[in-house]
């Protein structure tokens, strides 16, 4: 699609049933009825930086920080892969305290398992990504969050567009499954941007892609700003499926938190993938982003059994592979 199309269709939404439909269709004939599960291990709420929308950004105060050591972030992993899950997401604030080669030895041993392993750290250098793919790491999910440079960078004191783009072309230099993705619904984002960020998405290829609302956090400078639209994110979500049609895209945890079900509507409207929290119970409360996480009080066990027969209730079954995209 071009962009003019892309607007009118997120402009307009008298054809939402059939932008829903159709995405269900493509994401039916390119990637199939499996979903993939990732199983998400939050190491560290610290971080350095300071996006206006993030409740864990520095200058939040409130938050009581942790971070996991490495025994503990096995742990985790290992009770992942006893639960049946095939790929192990490792995300974090941006915290200078696991350096390059902290962080190396915790992503071998984990490779140890037999899982692929994904990293959602944010900015690095290009010999830090070097050093982690040779460690082992498969995949990196690191979101554009809007393609608007302006508004970016209002978002994101201190740091640059430029860079956010030049780490996400070392990604794929290095071999690297590259994730990315927007927040829909930031102050001021328009159609038009969303628009953009499609065909970004797109320009560079992404092997996944994840679509999420924003969502107002009350200790940070967003607080009093209006929530992102669920369906216009599912929108969003529905045309990235139609116009990158075998890359892999979540059900975001935003979209199940601002709407009841918005995970099963996500997967029935172009998403094959969900990334379940195993991290442990009392530091996923610590790893509050935006309020009211969906999951947050969730026994891995009964989690893992519950979407088994959710899933089968729309007709798809959770996959045994690791789930690299189908090209
Ligand atoms: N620190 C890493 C980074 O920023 O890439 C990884 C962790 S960060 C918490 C993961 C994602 O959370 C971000 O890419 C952002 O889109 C999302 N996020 C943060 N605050 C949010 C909010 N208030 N509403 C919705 N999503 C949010
Ligand atoms: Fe830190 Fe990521 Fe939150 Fe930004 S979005 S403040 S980098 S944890």
């Amino acid at each position: 699609m071009n962009k003019q199309e892309i607007i009118d269709i997120l402009s307009d939404n008298s054809k939402n049933d059939w932008l829903f439909k159709e995405a269900d269709r493509v994401r039916r004939e390119n990637v199939g009825d499996e979903i993939h599960l990732r199983a998400l291990i939050e190491f560290s709420n610290i971080c350095k930086r300071q996006c206006f929308y993030c409740g864990l950004r520095s200058p939040n105060k409130e938050v009581e920080r942790y971070r996991l050591t490495k025994d503990e972030i096995l742990l985790s992993a290992k009770k992942a892969v006893d639960l049946g899950y095939r790929t192990v997401v490792l995300q974090s604030g941006e915290d200078d305290n696991y350096y390059s080669d902290k962080l190396c030895d915790i992503i071998r041993s984990i490779k140890e398992l037999d899982v692929a392993l994904t990293l959602s750290i944010g900015e690095k250098t290009f010999e830090e990504y070097k050093a982690y793919r040779e460690a082992g790491a498969d995949r990196f999910l690191l979101r554009i969050e809007t393609t608007d440079k302006d508004l970016y960078e209002k978002m994101h004191p201190y740091a640059s567009f430029e860079n956010r783009v030049r780490c996400l072309e070392d990604l794929r230099t290095l071999g690297y499954e590259v994730g990315t993705g927007c927040l829909v619904g930031l102050p001021n984002q328009t159609i038009e941007s969303l628009a953009n960020d499609i065909l970004f998405f797109k320009e560079i290829d992404a092997d996944m892609i994840g679509i999420g609302p924003f969502i107002p956090h009350h200790q940070t400078p967003l607080k009093d700003e209006k929530q992102g639209d669920f369906w216009l994110a599912l929108k969003v979500m529905a045309l990235t499926r139609i116009n990158l049609p075998n890359i892999n895209i979540p059900a975001t945890t935003a979209m199940e938190t601002i709407i009841p079900n918005g995970r099963l509507i996500a997967l029935q409207s172009g998403a094959n993938v969900v990334m379940p929290n195993v991290s442990d119970i009392c530091n996923r409360k610590k790893y509050e982003i935006y309020p009211n996480k969906a999951g947050v009080n969730d026994n891995e066990l009964e989690v893992r059994q519950q979407l088994e027969e959710k899933f089968a209730a729309i007709g798809r079954t959770i996959s045994k592979e690791k789930g690299f995209r189908s090209r």
